[in-house]
């Protein structure tokens, strides 16, 4: 992946080039001054050149046009002017001195290209620092005098988007919210008479090769309109004030072409949060930043929307203000496709080429736990290119075989691949937090998911889905969390019987939920109803009340953990289920849990 653009400079900003100028100039005049060693060069007449010749004192001359240089046996260097003379040629010739003779034409030498070198670098110079003078004081003004502000953005008319949702394999909540942003290209007017808002950005979230552009260019597909796309990195140039003149052009573009989409990929490259750079190296992208920020808010009617639509793997890294109502204010997360998505991913790519027909595409998409989107397709095309150096007809499974070991040795070192080891251990992990939540009481979240794909860092999710925008929380509500974050390592510890690395975030999420119980809402008795928050780092409290803070803190995580344990072994059967079914299908919705296990998510429970 192209990241940044740095060919001319060595460093970004304004600063930067003044500095690498200077150095530059510095250095060109100071290794011509070394080299061309003009001081020792004295003009001589012609006739005391041919008396040097006939002394023989030259050692070699250089002869270009009428001019003569020359050095003279004891090292030094001579000059002279001569006219058309066969007479020195004769006696050059006799005395053995060294003869260059060079073409008029080739006078124009490396010197001379330094110096022009030099000179343009200098313009380029100067028309930086006016620029920058200009778009400091009017926000950047649009265009440059090599265009340079043009936004590097490819459209596509609609007659150049195949690819509908019909393409895009898998993914079918990504499908379900994304529908919403189409209906609304095709019918603004049931939007308008609802007084519904207009979607704006949608921020497409996933690793890459998941299909976050193919989903992106079938949303147009689907909505017959056009397509803008281009890559946060191309809005990133050397020249202060160009990302931005970038930005406003392809919005410029993207209006009169309404309704449409755009595309901005990777996004991370322009939407890292501001503020972080050191001594205003980040000057461009975080005026990038804003004048998207800029576009984003301006005014939108429903006939002619734009909707943005971006994609990242790193949502962690945005500017919060991306994420605001109104501008990315829709996260939509594309991950690595489970088993079954695997298969029909498998079966559209395969639709192009000739695969044998006893092949059975759920085998292969077993024994690709991990691949995404793209490497399915890089699968199917390396067995097809097997195939054909084979001489093959139709693909067979040695073929894919072939294949799929050498795109596994690609993707090991870049390692999100489970092995069956770690597979285990993590469905037994999530199937934990998983049954803990559906053991709990009614009023806890309910379960939503519960997946062993990677996605980020995390080697699995169990997800739960709060039943209403909540402002507070109960307290046995808490302690449900707390205990469902316990499930994970509790599990691990009742089928292994050993302890792992992968919780800790789990007990950073239990212990921040058990602080706060204590500290901030007087949930617990022995303190009582005051607010022990840390100011700037400080403890207004004694130590004493600090270390009562902390016995409290540890009182309920190990009441909550021994309730889990206890919890887990008793129910250990379910847990074995879960865990099993996860193995085999990598995620699980909800309904799917309750019916496997046959539970009512029901159970009285009452903590001290
Ligand atoms: P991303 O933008 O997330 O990096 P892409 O959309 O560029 O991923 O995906 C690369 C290629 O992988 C696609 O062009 C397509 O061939 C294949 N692909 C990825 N996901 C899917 C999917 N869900 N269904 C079908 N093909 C897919
Ligand atoms: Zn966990």
């Amino acid at each position: 992946m192209k990241r940044f653009n740095r060919s001319v400079f060595p460093s970004k900003g304004p600063k930067g080039i003044v500095l690498a100028l200077t150095i530059a100039l510095a250095g060109i005049g100071v290794l011509s001054w070394l080299i061309s060693d003009t001081r020792e060069i004295n003009n001589v007449t012609y006739s005391q050149f041919l008396d040097l010749i006939e002394e023989n004192k030259v050692e070699k001359v250089h002869v270009t046009g009428q001019d003569v240089q020359g050095k003279l046996k004891d090292g030094s260097r001579f000059e002279t002017v001569v006219v058309d003379s066969p007479q020195m040629w004769d006696m050059l010739r006799a005395h053995n001195v060294m003869v260059a003779v060079d073409n008029l034409a080739n006078q124009f030498n490396f010197w001379h290209l330094l110096f022009l070198g030099s000179l343009i670098l200098f313009f380029i110079f100067v028309w930086q620092f006016i620029r920058q003078a200009r778009s400091a004081s009017s926000g950047g003004g649009p265009g440059g005098i090599f265009n340079m502000g043009k936004s590097k953005a490819r459209m596509f008319p609609p007659s150049a988007i195949k690819e509908k949702f019909s393409s895009v394999a898998g993914v079918h909540e990504a499908k379900e919210e994304l529908q919403d942003v189409v209906d609304f290209l095709k019918n603004p007017d049931k939007y308008k008479s609802m007084g519904a808002k207009i979607p704006r950005g949608v921020l497409l979230v996933g690793e890459p090769g998941n299909g976050k552009t193919l989903l992106a260019r079938a949303v147009a597909g689907e909505a017959n309109c056009p397509f803008f796309s281009i890559s946060g990195s191309d809005f990133i140039e050397v020249f202060v004030g160009v990302g931005a003149s970038r930005v406003r052009d392809l919005f410029e573009q993207a209006r009169s072409h309404a309704p449409c989409i755009v595309f901005i990929d990777e996004i991370d490259a322009v939407g890292r949060h501001r503020g972080r750079g050191m001594g205003g190296g980040h000057d461009e992208r975080e005026q990038t930043l804003n004048q998207l920020l800029t576009e984003m808010d301006g005014f939108l009617t429903y006939k002619k929307p734009v909707i943005v639509l971006a994609a990242t793997n790193r949502s962690d890294v945005l500017d919060k203000a991306l994420l605001r109502p109104g501008r990315f204010d829709r996260i939509v997360h594309v991950p690595y496709p489970d088993q079954k998505s695997r298969e029909q991913i498998l079966q559209v790519h395969s639709q192009s080429v000739k695969l044998d027909p006893t092949i059975d595409l759920a085998k292969v998409a077993r024994a690709t736990s991990g691949f995404s989107g793209a490497d399915l397709a890089n699968l199917i095309n390396e067995a097809a290119i097997n195939a054909s150096k084979a001489g093959k007809t139709m693909i067979d499974v040695h073929d894919l075989e072939e294949a799929h070991d050498k795109i596994l040795i690609g993707k090991v070192s870049k390692s999100k691949m489970l092995t069956d080891e770690d597979k285990r251990v993590t469905a037994y992990h999530e199937a934990g937090h998983a049954l803990i939540r559906l053991l709990m009481p009614l009023d806890s979240d309910p379960l939503h998911k519960v997946t062993i794909i990677p996605r980020g860092h995390a080697l699995g999710v169990t997800s739960f889905l709060p039943e209403r925008e909540k402002y507070t929380s109960s307290k046995d509500e808490m302690i449900s969390s707390i205990m469902a974050a316990l499930g994970g390592r509790a599990a691990e510890e009742l089928i292994f019987n050993k302890l792992m690395t992968g919780a800790a975030s789990d007990f950073r999420a239990a212990t921040a939920i058990a602080r706060s119980m204590v500290c901030d809402y007087g949930m617990s008795e022995k303190l009582g109803p005051v607010v022990y928050s840390q100011e700037y780092g400080q403890q207004p409290y004694s130590e004493s009340t600090a270390r009562l803070i902390d016995e409290e803190v540890r009182r309920i995580l190990d009441e909550c953990q021994v309730k889990v344990r206890e919890m887990l072994s008793q129910h250990k059967d379910k847990l074995d289920k879960l865990a099993q079914l996860l193995i085999e299908k990598e995620t699980v919705y909800a309904g799917e849990v309750y019916e496997l296990l046959g539970i009512e998510p029901r159970t009285e429970l009452k903590l001290s």
